[in-house]
């Protein structure tokens, strides 16, 4: 089966350097990292970056290390440790060895400690505003700290009594001494070190004193043999300071930085720091609620990681600033689930029906294809009888113009069934349509040979004494088109609509469902079943994605 897996991932100047190193002897053994901060879940951006740095090195029979970057205690939990494991590992990716940054603390220190003894580094006693001020500008260069010409022996003495927690939070840290007049202003004397007084979810209470995140980088890096040290965009001013590092600490590996555009989606929140405060503001239910951009929450909507995986490869890698339309990603999904999904029928929003001719109490079963694109699928057996439900927009008593569904007098084919006539609208004391009485014909039968007539509309069904009730969430973006106007804060822009529930039936036999099983239902989409909600009372579904989108539908697709 050809399956959206299948594609070969196309070149991309990252690969070409690869290459070319390993030709030139440069390197001998690809090594890759993927360096998440453990301080919120990863989402689709994240996805782009594994899968880049997994499959880069899988291609030259390299390794790839996961390394949490945790190095700044104040929002790290080991909640999100565990999440974005499983995370990497769902999407398809087995590292080579499991790193923190933490495990390189004391290396750290000590390369530190070398710093101070070549007069590369220097303890300042500056406050965070005072040393702002004398940064200097684009235009104008920074002035130099009064501390910077400490001596080493000071600077030693202040450095090892910041370790042993002398010193308040701010009070004093450790600079690089670089150049305040340099035109990039990484690197006037960039702090490397600062006092945080905070119990760090793996060394404890054992360091009070925690690495930039620009010094820490560069030598994980280069304990683990990195080669290709991959990251997004905003660090190509920071590479200078990368390469100092390497230097200046004397690391005997000398990995080397690159530079990629992040991932930006259409409609697609993608910076922690709003994904959290949803959560937060209990706007979502959780990180893997399914409208959340999270891996999680893609997966609990349906995603798998199979389509996932397609989609990064179809965006590729670039260095130019672009944003994918998010029908991309629901293009890859559809066209992975289109041949594995089961398609059968469940009815959202119930409409009762009652056919009269049909003998009471007698139950057919009638023959249902699983998959009409895929015959491997088999079929089914679904029940018929004198009471189904229909979907209620699958009715107008006053029907608009090509409206070929049922509406009072007009004939129709039930999918997999046969043909019924609505002879008659029930209503309430309020005058809301709350069933439909019709006749069908038993010569129409599906499978028959039936060339009698044709009818223009089809309209799926559920027998309703068997039917099994289910509950369906649709789902809509997070936040209203608002959000790019400019002046609006964040969390006034969110869509009130983002999450509807519906209440209808699907066909017995999904009975036993399993959550994150996934079914093609009628017209309405792929569904997943939600392992969260689904219980032994109720199936829950989540709509991944609609059959056709807008898009599709506009070019005539
Ligand atoms: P956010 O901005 O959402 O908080 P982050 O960059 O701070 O994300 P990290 O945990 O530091 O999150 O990211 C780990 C890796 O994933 C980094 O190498 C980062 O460059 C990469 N990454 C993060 N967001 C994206 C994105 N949108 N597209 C591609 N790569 C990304
Ligand atoms: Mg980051």
């Amino acid at each position: 089966m050809v399956t959206v897996e299948n594609k070969t991932s196309s070149s991309n100047f990252i690969k070409n350097i690869v290459s070319e190193d390993l030709k030139a002897g440069k390197v001998q053994e690809v090594i890759t990292r993927f360096p998440p901060e453990p301080n919120g879940y990863l989402h689709i951006g994240h996805a782009k970056s594994i899968c880049l740095n997994f499959e880069l090195a899988d291609e030259f029979k390299g390794k790839t290390n996961l390394r949490f970057d945790d190095t700044n205690p104040i929002k790290e939990d080991t909640e999100f440790v565990e999440a974005i494991q499983e995370d990497v590992r769902w999407l398809g990716f087995e590292w080579d060895e499991l790193r923190f940054a933490s495990d390189y603390f004391e290396e750290m220190y000590n390369r530190a400690v070398l710093l101070i003894k070549k007069g590369k580094a220097f303890v300042c006693d500056l406050s965070a505003e005072q040393m702002r001020e004398m940064r200097g500008s684009l235009t104008e260069p920074g002035k130099n700290s009064p501390y910077r010409e400490r001596s080493v022996e000071e600077n030693l003495d202040l450095f090892a009594r910041m370790r042993a927690g002398e010193f308040k939070d701010g009070e004093r840290i450790l600079r690089a001494k670089i150049d305040m007049s340099a035109p990039n202003i990484n690197l006037r004397d960039p702090a490397l070190y600062r006092i945080a007084h905070v119990h760090h979810h793996r060394t404890g209470d054992e360091w009070c004193i925690y690495p930039m995140y620009d010094y820490a980088h560069p030598i994980g890096d280069a304990i683990e043999g990195v080669t290709h040290s991959i990251c997004t965009l905003e660090f190509e001013d920071h590479r200078p300071l990368y390469d100092w590092t390497i230097q200046e600490c004397e690391m005997e590996s000398q990995p080397h930085q690159y530079e990629f555009a992040r991932l930006n989606i259409t409609n697609t929140i993608m910076s922690k720091r709003y994904l959290k405060s949803l959560v937060d503001q209990g706007v979502v239910e959780s990180w893997d609620d399914p409208r959340m951009p999270t891996i999680s929450g893609l997966r609990r909507k349906g995603f798998t990681s199979e389509s996932i995986r397609a989609f990064c490869r179809e965006i590729g890698v670039a260095r130019a600033y672009s944003v994918v339309d998010e029908r991309m990603l629901e293009f890859f999904i559809r066209e992975d689930l289109k041949l594995k999904a089961p398609r059968t029928m469940a009815v959202i929003q119930p409409l009762k029906v009652i056919i009269t001719n049909y003998p009471e109490g007698q139950v057919e079963m009638l023959e249902a294809e699983n998959n009409a694109e895929n015959e491997e699928m088999g079929s089914r057996q679904i029940p018929f009888s004198r009471e189904i439900y229909i979907e209620q927009d699958d009715f107008m008593e006053n029907p608009v113009s090509k409206y070929f569904r049922l509406f009072p007098g007009n004939e129709v084919r039930l999918k997999h069934a046969y043909f019924i006539t609505c002879q008659e609208v029930i209503k309430d004391a309020e005058g809301n349509v709350v069933e439909l009485h019709c006749t069908y014909d038993p010569e129409t039968k599906s499978g028959s040979g039936f060339t009698g007539r044709k009818v223009k509309g089809t309209i799926h069904w559920v027998e309703a004494t068997q039917a099994v009730p289910a509950e369906f969430r649709l789902f809509e973006p997070l936040l209203t088109d608002e959000a790019n106007e400019s002046g609006k804060e964040f969390l006034e822009c969110i869509n009130p609509s983002s999450l509807t529930v519906l209440q209808g039936f699907v066909e017995p036999n999904m009975k036993e469902a399993q959550g994150q099983d996934k079914f093609q239902f009628f017209r309405h989409g792929y569904f997943n079943v939600d392992p969260k909600h689904t219980s032994k009372e109720k199936i829950v579904f989540n709509r991944i994605v609609s059959l056709k989108s807008s898009f599709d539908a506009a070019k005539g697709k």
